[in-house]
C-alpha cells in the first residue's frame, strides 16, 4: 500500500513535470531505493550524528612516506567525528583484486586503507571511502581505449596536468561497469559508511563512441557542436547528461546498499544557479551531502562559504551538508601544497558554521609541507565540539528568501550565465549582508507553499526564466499574503528560455513590457521624488536629499498597467557624458517610474525595471545598496527577527535549536573583505542586536559562544536587546529557553 502511495506521487511529480518545470524533465524519475529513502526520515541514519568531517586525501607515495598514527590523532585532538579516506578510483590504496585498478605503486603488501579506517573505528567515527574516476593509466588506455574521453575533433584526451594518463569518459562503460565493480569491492571489504567520489561527472563534453550512440538514442540527434541552450542538441545534451549522471548516482547507490543497506553513495556535487546538475533531484537523492567551495578565489567575499550553505539547504532542507575547506590556496595556478593565513581559514569557516554548514577540513598529502594550519583548525574545532548543541540547528528564522534558478543560468544565461544571471544573484547578495538582513535561499523548483510560506518576502534577483507553473505558484504566493521584490528581465523568458511577449508575471508587476531594453546607458539617472506633502517614501529613507542618484546599466521600457501615483523614483535618461561643454540633462525630469510598488492585501510588490543588483555586483555603489535594502524592509513590511546596529559589515544569521536559539554574527569588516586572503583579524566595534522572542518562550540563559563576556541584556515585549561590545572574527548569541 505504501510503495503504491509512493508510485502515486511520482506519477502526480512526472505529470507536473512534464507540464511545467523542466529542469530536467526526469527528475522525477527516481530508482525504488531513491524513492523509499524519499519517504523515510532520513535522519534516522547515521548521516546526521557527524559534526566535524576530517578528510585526508593521500597522494601516490604517501604509502611510505607520511605518518597515519599523526593523522588519527589530528582526528581525535580535533574531536573530528567522521572521516573522509582515500580508497580507490585512479590510485588504489588497498590491495584490491580488480584487474586495470591501479595500485600505489609504494603500498607494497600494506593496506593503508584499511589501517586508516581501523583507527578511526577504534575512535568510533564515521567513515566514507573516497574514489576519483576522473583519470587513468596507460594500461586501461591499451584495454579499453573505449573509456577514454574524446575531445570534438575525435582525439582521446590525455590528462591536462599528468600527462602520462588519460582522462575518462564518465558517461560510459569505465564509469558504469568498471566503477561500480570498484565500489562494490570497497564495500564488501569494508563495510564503510559511504563511499564519496570527487570528479565524478566528468571532465567537459566527451564525443566518445558511446556517448555518441547514447545520445542518439535518447533524442536522435548528433552531440552538440555549438553551446547555445537554444539549439535543439544542446537543450537535449543538458537534460540528457544529467539524467545519465542521475542514472550513474542511483547504480552506485543502490549497489553498495545491497552490500551495506545503511551506506549511501555521495557525489561530490551540487551549488548555486550556475551548477549544471539539478539541485532539486540531488535534494530528493542524497541523505547528506557536502559543498565543496574549498576557500576563496579571485574576487569574492568571505560570504562565498555561506552562500552555499544556502545553496544547498534550498533543496536539501535540514539534511545535514558539510562545508568542505582546504586549508590551502584555490587560485588557478593550484598550488596544493601550502596553506592560507589563519585569518583568511578563520573567517571562511565562520561564515559557513553561521550558515549552518558542518565544518569539513580536507588535506590533500598525509606529509605536510607547511604545518601553520594544524593549531588553526584543531582551535576551531575544539570550540564547535564545546558548543555542539547550539550548532545543531533545527530551522532557520529567517523571514526573507533569494530565488535561485538553474533554468535560468542554463537557457537563458546559456555562455553568458555568469554576467545575465549569477552578477543579478550576487549583487542582491551582498546588498542584503550589508543591509544585514537575515535570508536564506530558495530553489526555483521548489515554490511549493511548504517551501515557501515560511517567508513573508521572496525575492527575484533577474529570475528570467520561470515556466507557467511557477508564474503561477508565484502568483498564489502572493494570493496567501507573500511580498515579493524582483528586478529586471524577471519571467520574461519561459523555461527554457524563450522569450515570452510579456512578463508571465506582468499582473503582478502591474506593468507591460514594450519590447524595446535600453543599454548599455551611461551617465543616466534617477530622480528621487517626493510625495505631494513633501515627505518621501520610506524605499528611499536615507535618500532623502540626493536629488539624483545613478541609474543601472540595462533598463526595460515598461507600460504601467496600473496606477503608480507619485512614484518614488524617475528615470533622468542619459545624456552626454564628453565634450565637457555638452554634459547637461536634455531631459532634466520625466513620468517614467523606475521602481513599481504595489499593495495587494498584505502582499507588497516591488519591481525594478532596470539591472539594479547586476549594477551594484559592478560598481558597489552605496544608493543602490541603501535602495534594494529599502525595498526588501518594505515588502516585507514586519519586524524582523534580528536586526544588528553598529558600524562594519556583519553577516547575521539566526537560528532555532532543540531548546534554543542562536544570533551568529560573522565579522566581514576587513580591507581584505571583498578580495582574500585577510592578513589579521581585525575587531569590530560594539553591535546592539535586538531578537524576536519565538511566542510563548521565555529565555532561561543568554551567553556568548566566542567572548567569555557576560552578556547584558534587557527584554521588552517580546523582544531581547543584547549589546556585543566587539567581535573579532564571529560571534555567537545563544539564548536558551
Ligand atoms: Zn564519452
Amino acid at each position: 500500500m505504501r510503495s503504491r502511495i509512493i508510485l502515486l506521487y511520482v506519477v502526480v511529480l512526472i505529470v507536473l513535470a512534464g507540464q511545467t518545470v523542466s529542469f530536467p524533465l526526469e527528475q522525477a524519475d527516481l530508482s525504488p531505493a531513491a524513492e523509499s529513502a524519499k519517504s523515510a526520515p532520513s535522519l534516522e541514519g547515521w548521516f546526521d550524528r557527524p559534526m566535524r568531517w576530517a578528510q585526508l586525501t593521500l597522494v601516490e607515495n604517501d604509502p611510505q612516506q607520511y605518518d597515519p598514527n599523526f593523522w588519527l590523532d589530528y582526528f581525535k585532538r580535533t574531536h573530528s567525528d567522521a572521516a573522509c579516506l582515500s580508497a580507490g578510483g585512479c590510485v588504489a590504496y588497498y590491495p584490491t583484486e580488480i584487474p586495470l585498478h591501479h595500485r600505489s605503486a609504494w603500498m607494497a603488501d600494506s593496506d593503508p586503507f584499511g589501517e586508516l579506517l581501523a583507527g578511526c573505528r577504534k575512535m568510533g567515527m564515521v567513515v566514507i571511502a573516497r574514489t576519483d574516476p576522473h583519470a587513468v593509466h596507460q594500461d586501461v588506455f591499451d584495454a579499453h581505449p573505449d573509456w577514454i574521453a574524446v575531445d570534438e575533433n575525435g582525439n582521446k584526451r590525455r590528462h591536462w596536468s599528468s600527462p602520462d594518463m588519460w582522462v575518462t569518459c564518465a558517461l560510459g562503460p569505465y564509469n558504469f561497469e568498471f566503477m561500480t565493480e570498484v565500489h562494490k569491492e570497497i564495500m564488501s571489504r569494508y563495510m564503510v559508511d559511504g563511499i564519496f567520489s570527487n570528479r565524478w561527472s566528468g571532465s567537459g563534453m566527451c564525443y566518445c563512441r558511446h556517448c555518441q550512440a547514447n545520445f542518439k538514442e535518447y533524442c536522435g540527434l548528433e552531440l552538440p557542436r555549438t553551446k547555445n541552450p537554444l539549439q535543439p542538441e544542446m537543450k537535449n545534451y543538458i537534460v540528457w547528461r544529467q539524467k545519465r549522471l542521475f542514472d550513474l548516482w542511483q547504480l552506485w547507490d543502490a549497489e553498495i546498499r545491497k552490500i551495506n543497506p545503511n551506506a549511501r553513495y555521495i557525489p561530490n556535487s551540487g551549488g548555486g544557479a550556475l551548477t549544471s546538475l539539478d539541485m532539486k533531484t540531488i535534494g530528493q537523492l542524497a541523505d547528506i551531502l557536502f559543498s565543496d567551495k574549498q576557500a576563496r578565489q579571485g574576487l569574492a567575499p568571505p560570504w562565498v562559504n555561506g552562500k552555499r550553505g544556502k545553496e544547498f539547504r534550498a533543496t536539501m532542507g535540514q539534511k545535514p551538508i558539510g562545508g568542505i575547506f582546504s586549508v590551502g590556496l584555490e587560485e588557478p595556478y593550484r598550488w596544493k601544497d601550502s596553506v592560507q593565513t589563519e585569518a583568511e581559514i578563520r573567517i571562511y569557516v565562520a561564515d559557513g558554521i553561521a550558515n549552518g554548514l558542518r565544518p569539513w577540513f580536507t588535506k590533500f598529502s598525509g606529509y605536510l609541507y607547511d604545518t601553520r594550519w594544524l593549531d588553526v583548525v584543531e582551535d576551531i574545532y575544539n570550540w564547535h565540539f564545546q558548543n555542539e548543541k547550539y550548532l545543531r540547528n533545527v530551522a532557520s528564522l529567517a523571514r526573507v528568501a533569494v530565488v535561485y534558478s538553474q533554468q535560468t543560468a542554463a537557457f537563458y544565461g546559456g555562455t553568458k550565465a555568469r554576467e545575465k544571471v549569477q552578477d543579478h544573484l550576487l549583487g542582491m547578495y551582498h546588498a542584503l549582508i550589508e543591509a544585514r538582513i537575515p535570508f536564506e535561499m530558495v530553489h526555483d523548483g521548489l515554490l511549493e507553499p511548504k517551501n515557501i510560506d515560511r517567508f513573508k518576502t521572496l525575492i527575484f534577483p533577474n529570475i528570467a526564466a520561470l515556466s507557467d507553473l511557477q508564474c503561477r505558484q508565484i502568483r498564489d504566493y502572493v494570493k496567501r499574503g507573500g511580498s515579493i521584490v524582483a528586478t529586471y528581465e524577471t519571467s520574461l523568458y519561459d523555461q527554457w528560455g524563450h522569450r515570452r511577449p510579456d512578463f508571465g508575471l506582468a499582473d503582478l508587476f502591474g506593468v507591460k513590457f514594450n519590447g524595446t531594453i535600453q543599454g548599455p546607458m551611461k551617465n543616466s539617472y534617477l530622480k528621487i521624488e517626493k510625495n505631494p506633502d513633501a515627505s518621501f517614501h520610506p524605499v528611499l529613507e536615507g535618500l532623502e536629499n540626493a536629488g539624483r542618484i545613478v541609474n543601472g546599466i540595462y533598463r526595460l521600457d515598461v507600460t504601467p498597467a496600473e496606477k503608480f501615483p507619485n512614484p518614488p523614483i524617475t528615470l533622468i535618461p542619459p545624456y552626454p557624458d564628453l565634450p565637457m561643454e555638452k554634459v547637461y540633462p536634455r531631459q532634466p525630469q520625466t513620468d517614467i517610474p523606475e521602481i513599481y510598488l504595489r499593495q495587494i492585501g498584505s502582499s507588497r510588490i516591488v519591481y525594478l525595471p532596470w539591472d539594479i543588483d547586476r549594477t551594484f555586483w559592478e560598481i558597489m555603489n552605496y544608493d543602490h545598496g541603501r535602495l534594494l535594502r529599502n525595498a526588501v524592509t518594505w515588502a516585507t513590511n514586519e519586524q524582523p527577527p534580528v536586526t544588528v546596529t553598529g558600524p562594519g559589515v556583519l553577516d547575521v544569521t539566526i537560528w532555532r535549536q532543540k531548546n534554543s536559539l542562536t544570533v551568529h554574527l560573522v565579522n566581514l569588516t576587513n580591507p581584505m573583505m571583498m578580495k582574500g586572503p585577510f592578513r589579521e583579524l581585525i575587531p569590530v566595534a560594539a553591535q546592539t542586536v535586538s531578537i524576536a522572542l519565538p511566542p510563548g518562550k521565555k529565555p532561561k540563559d543568554i551567553k556568548f559562544l566566542k567572548s567569555s563576556v557576560t552578556p547584558y541584556a534587557e527584554q521588552a515585549g517580546s523582544r531581547i536587546t543584547v549589546t556585543v561590545p566587539s567581535i573579532l572574527d564571529h560571534e555567537v548569541i545563544a539564548i536558551d529557553f
